[in-house]
């Protein structure tokens, strides 16, 4: 596996370009150039020309000795230490600039090229384009893992075969959320998910909240996700649930960026993951994106599932697979069928003694594609340990106000 990382915004904590331009004091022409670039207004090609017109004819020595200087990710940087023969930068910013930055960082770094007359740049030679990069290390059998966060991302991000949008040190373009797997906001968290991709997983259980639905039987035109109970958003009421989480993962699409907004207003750890194809697939399509590069148990937990706070604290602290269950409430339901034991043993769209609502736990062994309902990705491990829980679905509206009635004394 490779990991191949643009460089401005994503390693560094600042743009470079907007460094040599204060420096040099041409900083309004460049900052409004980078910045529509990066949000994908102005095509990378042109402004990247029209930059190196503007800065070209400053000292390349003064240049390259500036943008040694700018800020790394320290986590990041330590990650790429640590994995550097697995790690490559590829940026569209000239070699020549970046050579003492590149020093800095470690690892291979490929850049685009100058033609060089003494301390000046004369014109340029090549632009890098990231994706031919992406696409040597594919030819080669290589997993290619993507990490970027502008316009010019867009193409390396398309051709690799994992791509994780990052909005470290701005927002993503938005132009790479359409097509990204992962969105992460933070540095730790992002950390977390590179190391995951190498097999180096915590201990603690990853948790999956599915929120890609677009909550059609519910009938108020949001997705679940967003809908208030008792005042509050119900991902809100999943986040307080799951604050000892440290992988908590999120697994988005109608409606993602309001859901983001959402999410953020209370931690910036969380990892989304895309479920671009969430109109075609149900529950379990999003639990296996959620899950495939988490830790070795994944906790599944539809988004639109409330669960009492003591059983909740009860399920993260249950080790290994099992199965969750509660009293029958709905007409139309799955139903699991136990033993004595309380082990599930089947489940069953006619009869069963309990209502299958989730959530459930799985190794990572045992994970498996699905594009149909998480239960039909557990059923060829039955029997499996069962947990009977106070759990409460919320898919039609008579459940939403039973919902909002439950969790009026809930203290969380
Ligand atoms: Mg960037």
């Amino acid at each position: 596996m490779k990991f191949l990382f643009d460089l401005d915004g994503t390693i560094t904590s600042e743009e470079t370009l907007p460094v040599i331009a204060n420096h040099f004091n041409c900083k309004e022409e460049i900052a409004e150039l980078t910045i529509r670039t990066v949000a994908g207004n102005v095509p990378f090609i042109e402004s990247f020309i029209r930059r190196v017109n503007i800065l070209g004819k400053y000292s390349i020595k003064d240049t390259c000795d500036l943008l040694a200087q700018v800020p790394l990710y320290p986590e990041l940087s330590q990650f790429i230490n640590s994995h550097h023969a697995d790690c490559i930068i590829v940026t569209g910013n000239l070699t020549c600039w970046c050579e003492g930055l590149f020093k800095k960082i470690g690892c291979k770094c490929y850049g685009s090229e100058a033609i060089i007359d003494g301390d000046h740049v004369v014109k340029l030679k090549s632009i890098l384009r990231k994706e031919d990069i992406v696409d040597q290390y594919r030819a080669l059998g290589e997993t290619v893992v993507f990490i970027g966060d502008g316009n010019n991302d867009l193409e390396a991000m398309r051709h690799a075969n994992i791509s994780i949008a990052t909005g470290l040190t701005h927002n993503p373009a938005q132009s790479l959320l359409s097509i990204c797997d992962y969105l992460i906001f933070n540095e730790h968290a992002l950390c977390r998910q590179l190391r995951q991709l190498c097999g180096e997983y915590e201990d603690q259980k990853s948790v999956v909240i599915s929120c890609a639905g677009i909550g059609s039987r519910l009938g108020l035109g949001l997705t679940k996700a967003l809908v208030q109970i008792n005042g509050s958003s119900l991902i809100s009421w999943q986040l307080k649930l799951f604050k000892s989480v440290k992988d908590l993962r999120l697994v988005i699409g109608f409606q993602g960026g309001e859901i983001i907004d959402e999410v953020r207003k209370y931690r910036d750890d969380v990892i989304f993951c895309y479920n671009q194809r969430y109109f075609e697939t149900k529950t379990g399509a999003s639990f296996y994106l959620g899950a495939r590069h988490a830790n070795d148990f994944s906790l599944e937990w539809d988004g639109d599932l409330l669960v009492h706070p003591d059983d909740v604290k009860r399920i993260l602290n249950t080790d290994g697979e099992f199965i969750c269950y509660a009293e029958k409430s709905s007409d139309e339901a799955v139903w699991v069928q136990t033993d004595e034991q309380g082990q599930v043993y089947a489940f069953s769209r006619e009869r069963g003694d309990y209502e299958w609502t989730g959530p459930a736990c799985i190794s990572k062994a045992n994970l498996t594609y699905s594009s149909q309902n998480v239960f039909n990705m557990f059923e060829p491990f039955l029997p499996m340990r069962g947990i009977k829980v106070r759990a409460y679905d919320i898919d039609t509206y008579n459940d939403y106000q039973r919902v909002q009635e439950i969790t009026k004394d809930w203290v969380l």
